[in-house]
């Protein structure tokens, strides 16, 4: 159904679907339709013109009724075309994934056999084949099929060899399955739909293939119909009496455009990364609909990076998914901030929307400032931003596999995040890219800056995305979830560098987590999210010790201490709330004991709380909780 109504959004492709579906309703149907039968002849009354009596197509050249002709080469041609198709894909998918999957030696035997056939012109081969098994529609299907078997073979051998290396088809032979269960349970699904799409996009092209060698009188055989060889025997009388070509050759025309059609539509259905957001690529920067622009606010002090009133919203249709409701964010030289909150909280699309990351469509930024050194971000010109990024604002992603390169050695990419920014010659890069590799403890730089991302650890390359992220000396760093693929002695180890390097080098950092004990270990200032919105914020210590917002106390006593003897870790019940129907009032209400009435209704405000703390709750928490201090 969800593929119907996306096929339904592509107006051409709906078009198609539908004439098609008139086209083989009537195919389906010619045997029972009234029709007068196509193959008698009535010498005495040839080349009847268009809507004379009894033949509303009017006549051929042996009299017989153009209208039932049509209908039944029309059934004909599909037939064999899809019939052809089908076969072309069967077999040459089949024989694509073998030669992906074994790869090897039967690899190069199947792919150079392949190779051998692609060589041959295809209607060449077609009018070999044919002319080897003798003329007769049988043959002209076996030959259009073989001549397509190459196509499907190439295609498909190349997904599957990406494939065939995939962790889930490892895992399935580690669990003793056979070759062929894998073929068919593991590597199947993932090539349908690849399978699908090539078909939709070639049948119209096998119907045409196949009306060409009917054409030619290789083909369907007198005096059975099919529109290649109505058009061939319509040939002589084309001018005299045109319509006999016409009503066929419309025919083609109308049955292989409506194909095609359907056949980019199907393929663009299928395509999942097109289902969110329209046919089009992403933006070079998040799009910025803001109707008014907030001012740097009284406390903005000095700080280096300034977040006011961040909303950051995706329209996928008619939703609205308000990921990001108006952050208040404020980092200054030397310090970190974190930001913390379940899965799903709006961290990490608050951090992509200060540098317009965020992808659009479906990302808007539709309100607020970011103000890095006194200058907004949000809007700013995408050279401006250009200049920025990953220069003076880095990112930190959490995915280091993802985000280096996979052709590249690390050294060169290094090099080439310098050179991006800086007129420095590749060995100057170069020795910088080493000293960054040095910096962040990479064991024998040198050697390693020659390695590639896959030949080092998970560790490693974390730490290859932290001195890409230093490459350039940036004032402000944004590291999202930047330890949570890791284990616990490689996480302190890169958090003690972090550390350091904020020390040393004055940056600041934005770090998010949704880890309080690692909050603990290196942010001065935390910031609590929830539902897109900061419903605590303040000092680290004094947070930790004294949480005022229920969800903080929450978030809390999830986290496991060692050295405290046994307790029962209080999961917080229920889910966070869905962006695109947050409730009324406080977006925890739901979740959270403390709620009365008037949590549920209207606005709930950040209030500053304490000194340098704010929180965004009617009941806020003031006993202070026991922390091991
Ligand atoms: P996290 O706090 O785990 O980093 P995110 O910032 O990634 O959370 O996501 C915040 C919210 O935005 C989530 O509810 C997510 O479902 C939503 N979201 C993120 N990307 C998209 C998108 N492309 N389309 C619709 N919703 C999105
Ligand atoms: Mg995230």
């Amino acid at each position: 159904m969800d593929f119907l109504r996306l096929l339904a959004r592509n107006r051409l492709a709906f078009a198609g679907l539908i004439v098609m579906g008139v086209v083989v309703a009537l195919a389906i149907l010619t045997p029972i339709l009234p029709l007068a039968p196509p193959d008698v002849t009535n010498t005495a009354n040839r080349f009847q013109p268009v809507l004379s009596e009894g033949a509303w197509l009017g006549t051929d050249h042996l009299g017989r009724d153009l209208l039932s002709r049509l209908m039944w080469g029309t059934r004909l041609s599909v037939a064999v075309g899809f019939a052809a198709a089908l076969i072309a894909a069967t077999l040459g998918a089949g024989i694509g994934i073998i030669a992906g999957f074994y790869g090897g030696r039967t690899d190069n035997i199947i792919m150079r056999g392949i190779d051998m056939l692609m060589a041959f012109p295809y209607i060449l081969l077609a009018l070999a084949i044919v002319a080897a098994l003798g003329p007769g529609l049988m043959n002209a299907l076996i030959a259009v099929a073989a001549v397509n078997i190459p196509f499907f073979a190439r295609n498909i051998r190349g997904i599957t060899v990406g494939i065939a290396h995939k962790e889930f088809v490892d895992a399935a032979r580690l669990s003793g399955m056979k070759d062929a269960r894998i073929i068919l349970s593991e590597v199947l699904p993932n090539v349908i739909p690849v399978i699908v799409i090539a078909m939709s996009t070639t049948v119209g092209w096998m119907i045409l293939e196949t009306a060409g060698l009917s054409f030619l009188g290789l083909g369907s055989q007198p005096p059975q119909a099919d529109l290649g060889s109505m058009l061939g025997e319509a040939r002589s009388a084309l001018i005299t009496n045109p319509h006999t070509s016409v009503v066929p050759g419309a025919m083609i025309l109308v049955i292989v455009m409506a194909i095609n059609l359907l056949g980019d539509g199907v393929r663009d259905a299928l395509d999942p990364r097109l289902k969110s957001g329209a046919l089009s690529r992403p933006m070079p920067a998040t799009k910025v609909d803001r109707k008014t622009i907030p001012d740097q606010g009284e406390n903005a002090g000095d700080s280096l990076l300034n977040i006011r009133a961040l909303e950051t919203q995706f329209h996928v249709k008619n939703r609205v998914y308000r990921a990001v409701g108006g952050v208040d964010l404020q980092v200054a030289p030397g310090q970190c901030l974190g930001l913390i909150g379940e899965s799903g909280s709006g961290k990490s699309v608050t951090a992509l929307s200060v540098m317009g990351l965020v992808a659009s469509p479906p990302g808007v930024i539709t309100g607020g400032a970011a103000y890095y050194k006194g200058e907004d971000l949000i809007g700013a010109p995408y050279q401006i931003l250009r200049a920025l990024r990953g220069d003076r604002i880095s990112y930190i992603f959490q995915d280091p596999l993802a985000t280096l390169h996979p052709l590249y050695t690390i050294g060169d990419q290094l090099a080439e995040a310098i050179r991006v920014h800086h007129p420095v010659s590749r060995g100057e890069a170069r020795a910088r890219a080493i000293d960054l590799l040095k910096s962040v403890r990479i064991p024998n730089a040198e050697s390693r800056a020659n390695s590639y991302p896959h030949e080092l650890s998970g560790g490693m390359r974390q730490r290859v995305g932290i001195a890409m992220a230093l490459a350039n000396d940036p004032d402000v760093i944004i590291a999202d979830e930047p330890t949570t693929a890791l284990d616990v002695t490689v996480q302190a180890q890169i958090l003690s560098l972090l550390n350091d390097l904020r020390r040393e080098r004055g940056l600041a950092i934005i770090f998010i987590t949704h880890d309080f004990g690692v909050v603990a270990q290196l942010c001065d200032h935390v910031a609590v999210m929830y539902a897109g919105r900061i419903v605590e914020h303040g000092p680290t210590d004094d947070i930790l010790r004294t949480p005022a917002h229920p969800y903080t106390t929450r978030l809390m006593a999830c986290v496991p201490e060692l050295g405290q003897g046994r307790r029962e870790l209080a999961a917080i019940p229920g889910l966070p709330p869905l962006v695109d129907q947050l409730p009324a009032g406080c977006a925890f209400a739901p979740r959270c004991d403390m709620a009365h009435a008037a949590c549920k209704t209207g606005d709930i405000a950040l209030v500053a709380a304490q000194t340098g703390r704010a929180v965004r709750c009617l009941t806020p928490h003031n006993t202070p909780v026991e922390v091991g201090t």
